[in-house]
């Protein structure tokens, strides 16, 4: 293969990796997002809501009442704030009472302004503390408390946020961390499935190549016969009986390279699957028996013997019946070509109880174990001299074998060297 198709080849490998790595991992990217921010927002809801929760008990325990007409309230029993009380399980960072008019009453933890300026409500904001190195987040939370529908005071707690950070924190690199890394993963996946999903393209780019290459090979030597012949024949003096022959021989290569163009785009048109609307009911003992009649007359000028077992009921298979006896007569065409003066041919047929079995044996020359893989590839000659000689292109069976595979079909076979071959086609059965 060339260097540009190489570079070719690698840059659509790449092209392919790069599209499934952007696909993958944005997709991967945005699954780690909505992790991470549904995590912190759970891990946020359920902080507020211990807050929240610690506010209404500590509020519970506010005593308000009103004597000689002042207003009195006694913290006393109130948990964290008041003395009398059993600790809360919660670590509160400071707890603030203020007055309804904003005034400062009491608190617990670092000195509070006199006057409350906060809202109602949750916030967030960072102290620095000689507790630690670094800044510590707190959240806040300012919930006014009512007794009876009047305002008693405003409750303010705080609490350090490093229960809900440092989890996030450890989330936060593990993504970091992990994300980048399944990216590579993705990257190194993508490569190689690039190069899998490269390889039939590159095989059947080869395949095409190779075809090309042979397919003009072969029409090169009938070419440079039909041009060394017409050149000598222009050449002064013309003897008319010389010419006549040339001509001939021009005639015959002309006509055996227009086989070798119909039997190339033969096999260029009839690639594949045949579409089932193409397949018809065919019954096979009909289609086989013009072939036993023409092929008998053709095996008694050969001085062969050509047999046949038909069966006497029809047997009806998908098919589509032009092709089909094509594959055929190439079989028999090659049997006869392949079998000496003297020799035998056979073409059965065998109803199975799936399959119908088509056979083609002879007692020829048979094919070596060595060429027996190789058949039905295009091009491929056991003997290149011989069949040169029988006028073969090596197309015969790779038509054959393109034809029966189009069917759903199979064609197989079994040869011994010097003894002969069988080559079968396989059918499913209506
Ligand atoms: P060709 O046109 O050369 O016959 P085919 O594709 O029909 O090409 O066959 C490929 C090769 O297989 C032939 O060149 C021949 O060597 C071998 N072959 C095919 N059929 C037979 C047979 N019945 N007996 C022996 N050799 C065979």
């Amino acid at each position: 293969m060339g260097w540009i198709l190489i570079v070719m080849f690698n840059r659509s490998r790449s092209n392919l990796a790069t599209w499934f790595t952007l696909s993958m991992g944005s997709i991967l990217v945005i699954f780690a997002g909505i992790l991470y921010w549904r995590e912190a927002r759970d891990r946020m809801h359920s902080f507020d809501q211990i807050l929240y929760n610690t506010s209404r008990i500590m509020a519970a325990g506010v005593e308000d009442y009103i004597y000689e007409g002042q207003q009195h309230t006694d913290l006393e029993n109130v948990p964290v704030l008041g003395s009398d009380t059993l600790p809360l399980s919660t670590d509160l960072f400071f707890a603030r009472w203020y007055t309804p008019h904003k005034q400062l009453l009491q608190f617990i933890g670092a000195v509070p302004p006199q006057q409350l300026a906060t809202p109602s409500g949750f916030q967030t904001f960072t102290v620095d503390t000689q507790l630690t190195s670094t800044p510590i987040q707190l959240r806040q939370l300012t919930l006014p408390v009512y007794q009876e529908k009047r305002l008693i005071g405003y409750l303010q707690i705080a609490a350090s946020l490093a229960p809900v950070k440092e989890p996030l924190q450890q989330l936060r690199w593990f993504l970091v961390v992990g994300v980048p890394l399944a990216i590579g993963v993705i990257a190194l996946t993508g490569w190689v499935l690039g190069g899998k999903a490269m390889e039939p393209i590159r095989q059947s780019y080869n395949q095409l190549q190779q075809f090309t290459a042979d397919a003009s090979h072969e029409l090169r030597t009938p070419l440079a016969g039909i041009l060394s012949h017409a050149q000598v024949g222009l050449m002064e003096p013309v003897d008319p009986q010389e010419q006549h022959t040339r001509l001939q021989i021009i005639a015959e290569v002309a006509e055996s390279m227009s086989l070798l163009v119909s039997q190339l785009l033969f096999l260029a048109r009839h690639q594949g699957k045949l579409s089932p609307d193409m397949l018809k009911t065919v019954d096979l003992v009909q289609l086989l028996h013009p072939l036993v009649e023409e092929h008998t007359v053709n095996a008694t000028q050969n001085q062969q013997t050509f047999l046949n077992a038909l069966p006497k009921e029809p047997l009806l298979v998908q098919a589509e019946p032009d092709l089909l006896r094509q594959a055929i007569v190439n079989l028999l065409s090659n049997a006869c070509r392949y079998t000496p003066a003297g020799g035998m041919i056979e073409l059965c047929l065998l109803p199975q109880s799936h399959w119908a079995v088509i056979q083609v044996r002879d007692n020829g020359i048979g094919i070596s174990s060595q060429d027996l893989p190789y058949i039905f590839n295009r091009f491929y000659r056991a003997d290149r001299v011989r069949s040169r000689q029988t006028g073969g292109f090596g197309l015969g069976l790779a038509i054959a074998r393109q034809i029966v595979e189009a069917q759903g079909g199979e064609l197989t076979v079994v040869s011994t060297v010097g003894k002969g071959s069988t080559f079968e086609i396989k059918l499913h059965r209506r």
